[in-house]
């Protein structure tokens, strides 16, 4: 399916560094964007100026890259609707409060912040929901000017319509209906002259021509603010789909440990970024297909549809899972990349390609590939607790036959194993077990055939004469 000229956007506000929750909401609208033949928009939303940082702009530009979410418009890219940093709007905006004083839609406010907690405090205690009480409505021209002449630095209100039923339909909650008078009177630009979310926001989706947005239902209760604002502005509104929030496995907000993790941490940790992808595309959002999927497949099983209502639980295990899909997709190159120095220290580059074969069903992380490396090129072998209760099980006499099996038939497997099994009436786990401890420490671990063929003769042959000794 194409849907002419969709445009759907990822809007952050850079005052951190983007964790699990926005970059699921950066991929679904990607995803969409692709689906439907479509651009996928950014937008740097840094109207806080006290916690929008450069950095933190850099560093998200930086990680939507490594995850693969090219952006058709934005920062860097460019585009017709620019800027796309909104610290870099103030001229559009101004254009655009114009337009609403000049058709009475708004007002200026005088009310400080001690007041507005004082009149919500009131509210509550009269068990009212608290809005904007309404007051600066009331100031007659003489009172405004007044204060203005005192040199008072007003926020300017928008002045919600009374008695309208907001109705819109949400693309992942279906029909929702709100009272403009639950509704206060909102800011659209603060004292300090900066725009208010809710004005830039909707503004800037009207004027990029952003035809779908989905993003956190914490914004639910903004969208009929934002409609309201469009309609008096005569802008068009995009389609909005209020996304379910990742919860932890109680049910409650992600703790760090539970993965309310930045995404710098997550690679740092070693993710791998399709890994990243097949799992938050499946969080919250519904697939036919449960196995692997390229990005290209991604996009193309995408369905708004498919987006559920309920909160979406994170589930380490799940993350593991399509991670170590992803390790045992990736190309020798970059995993040799990723595995770090420890590992190329230790293992020779001539046995780099036999090496990730071998390793690569037991490996999720840098530091696995590290522990290998040192299990079977390390000079020194410390078995564990269990691969040593598995040599000393099976005894001096076992080691003996395997050796004498060895030097009979070298890294040929098939021939070791049998004579093996001849010489000890042994089979399975009970012959298998203790030749794995012997030669890696471990009881298990990557497939013993290749892990016998990849290690130096002389190696093998040490490891098993110590097990001989050691019985
Ligand atoms: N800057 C807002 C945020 O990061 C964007 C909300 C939206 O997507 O409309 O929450």
């Amino acid at each position: 399916m194409t849907i002419e000229n969709v445009k759907t956007r990822f809007a952050p506000s850079p005052t951190g560094y983007l964790h699990l929750g926005n970059i699921r909401t950066a991929l679904f609208n990607a995803l969409l964007a692709r689906r439907w033949g479509g651009q996928f928009l950014l937008r740097i939303e840094d109207t806080d100026r006290e916690r929008s940082r450069p950095e933190y702009v850099a560093a998200l530009l930086e990680d939507l890259r490594w995850l693969g979410l090219d952006w058709q418009e934005g920062p860097e890219v460019g585009g017709a609707q620019g800027p796309y940093a909104q610290s870099e709007r103030t001229a559009i905006y101004a254009e655009y409060y114009r337009r609403l004083e000049a058709t009475g839609q708004t007002y200026p406010c005088f009310c400080t912040p001690a007041e507005l907690a004082l009149s919500r405090k009131a509210q509550r205690a009269a068990g009212r929901p608290p809005r904007y009480a309404g007051t600066c409505t009331r100031l007659s021209e003489a009172e405004r000017r007044e204060r203005l002449g005192r040199g008072l630095q007003p926020t300017l209100r928008f002045r919600v319509p009374a008695g309208r039923t907001v109705e819109f339909t949400d693309r992942v909650r279906g029909p929702q209906r709100f009272a403009s008078d639950d509704i206060g009177d909102f800011v659209v630009r603060r004292a300090d002259g900066t725009p208010q979310f809710f004005f830039a926001n909707a503004v800037d989706d009207a004027l990029m021509g952003v035809t779908h947005v989905l993003r956190g239902e914490d914004h639910l209760a903004n969208t009929p603010r934002q409609l309201l604002l469009l309609e008096a502005l005569g802008l068009p509104a995009p389609e909005y789909g209020h996304l379910a929030l990742i919860v932890g496995a109680d049910g409650g907000p992600l703790s760090k440990r539970e993965g309310d993790l930045s995404l710098r941490e997550l690679r740092a940790a070693g993710y791998l970024p399709e890994a990243l992808l097949n799992y938050l595309a499946r969080l919250g959002h519904a697939y036919e297909r449960d196995e692997w999927l390229e990005p290209a497949e991604l996009a193309a099983g995408f369905a708004p549809e498919h987006l559920g209502r309920a909160p979406a639980r994170y589930d380490e295990a799940q993350l593991l899972h399509w991670q170590g899909e992803a390790v045992r997709r990736a190309d020798p190159e970059r995993l040799w990349d990723w595995m770090g120095t420890a590992v190329r220290e230790r293992v020779s580059p001539d046995n780099r390609d036999e090496f990730i074969a071998t390793i690569r069903p037991n490996v999720r992380f840098p530091a696995d590939a590290a522990f290998w490396a040192e299990r079977l090129f390390g000079a020194e072998l410390t078995p564990s607790d269990d691969g040593r209760a598995a040599i000393g099980a099976a005894g001096s006499e076992f080691f003996t036959h395997a050796l004498a099996a060895y030097v009979e038939h070298g890294a040929a497997f098939q021939p070791l194993v049998e004579k093996l099994k001849r010489r000890t009436g042994l089979k399975g786990k009970h012959l298998f077990m203790p030749l794995r401890a012997a030669l890696t420490g471990e009881t298990h671990g990557p497939e013993l055939a290749r892990v016998i063929d990849l290690m130096a003769p002389e190696r093998v042959r040490r490891r098993l004469l110590a097990c001989v000794r050691a019985g």
